[in-house]
């Protein structure tokens, strides 16, 4: 779709050259869906970002500590053609890749956009976290990593986030005016520790109404990040022996813990993809089949989830 608005193109990944009525051009399959920059409107210039040369994705070795796991950064232009082969190529130097199963995330990550290769072949990382819907995959998938963003100022200052607090709603983030998203890092040992998948939609490979992962951190504690059904990503700790502020990790805490931490935010999403109602309940219990994966012989209160796998996406594991 032609964007009216728009006078120039400039190739630039410059903040400093940022100006009022300026948007950052990625992939553009937002930009050119909507005709418009759903998160800024109407733009008067596009600075196209893909020429900046950045490297898609890039281990960062541990050299004080050559046992620990590489960490891994993503350049804001990362493909997502990109990052999906990263999940099938070999570990980095030294390291197994079955040592690596946080990778497993990617390929179901990916297949989450309602979206076919010839959109993975443009659109961008950085862009899926810019534009911030809540059924964006690359959010769901890079705040169950605990990722953090780094973001260019017009001043040229750097600063660090978390993505899951980056993102606040529905096309709405922490980025001001002229703030660039450079680039993603992840810890190795995130990606050293057992994930669990789970997505839900209305229809096979619609848009994503319920999305949830989980990270067994410890042999008795879970990580849980909920997105799609909710405004904005909600990470939740879960442990079989609680310390104080931890959720017991039990069926029935954990679904008393998701509705206040929601009813305490913006409520359960709401739109043509799915019913407030329907999402919760979704969200109950594909939660409760991640617990079951992750801590089968601590978690309480999930026997009838042990073995179930609901909805079309999941982590697949052969044998090997
Ligand atoms: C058929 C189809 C299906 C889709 N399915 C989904 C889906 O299921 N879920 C979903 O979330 N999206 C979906 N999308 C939307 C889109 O493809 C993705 O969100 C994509 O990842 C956006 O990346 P992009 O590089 O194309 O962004 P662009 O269109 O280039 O930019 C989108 C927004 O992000 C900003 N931006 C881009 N890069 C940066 C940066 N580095 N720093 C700061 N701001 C930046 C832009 O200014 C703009 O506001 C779909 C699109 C199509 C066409």
């Amino acid at each position: 779709m032609d964007v009216t608005s728009v006078d120039a193109v400039l190739m630039c990944a410059d903040p400093s050259a940022w100006r009022p009525g300026d948007s950052w051009l990625a992939g553009g399959t937002v930009t050119f869906s909507y005709g418009t920059d759903i998160t800024r409107g109407a733009p008067t210039r596009l600075l196209d970002i893909t020429g900046a040369g950045w490297t898609p994705l890039t281990w960062h070795p541990h050299a004080d500590a050559p046992d620990a796991f590489p960490d891994l950064e993503i350049a804001a232009t990362c493909r997502i053609a990109d990052l999906r082969a990263l999940a099938d190529e070999a570990a980095p130097g030294g390291v197994a890749r079955a040592d690596l199963p946080g990778l497993d995330l990617i390929p179901p990550a990916c297949d989450a956009f309602v979206a076919s290769w010839k959109i993975w072949n443009v659109s961008t990382v950085g862009g899926n976290v810019a534009t911030a819907l809540p059924a964006g995959p690359m959010i769901s998938l890079l705040s169950s990593w605990d990722a953090t963003v780094l973001i260019l100022g017009r001043d040229g200052s750097a600063r660090c986030v978390p993505v899951a607090e980056l993102v606040v709603g529905p096309a709405r983030t922490g980025l001001g005016d002229g703030d660039l998203i450079r680039s993603f890092h992840v810890s190795g040992s995130v990606l050293a520790q057992m994930p669990a998948f789970r997505r839900i939609s209305l229809t096979e490979r619609g848009r994503s109404a319920a999305l949830l992962i989980g990270r067994r951190t410890s042999p008795t504690t879970v990580r849980l990040t909920v997105t799609a059904s909710t405004f904005h990503p909600i990470v939740l700790d879960l442990a079989a022996d609680p310390a104080v502020g931890q959720i017991p990790a039990d069926g029935s805490a954990w679904r008393d813990a998701i509705d206040t931490t929601v009813e305490l935010t913006r409520g359960w999403y709401d739109d043509i993809h799915g019913e407030p109602a329907w999402r919760r309940l979704m969200t109950h219990r594909l939660g409760e089949e991640i617990l079951a994966e992750l801590l089968p012989d601590h978690a309480t209160g999930i026997h009838d989830a042990i073995g179930r796998v609901t909805g079309d996406l999941r982590i697949e594991r052969t044998a090997s």
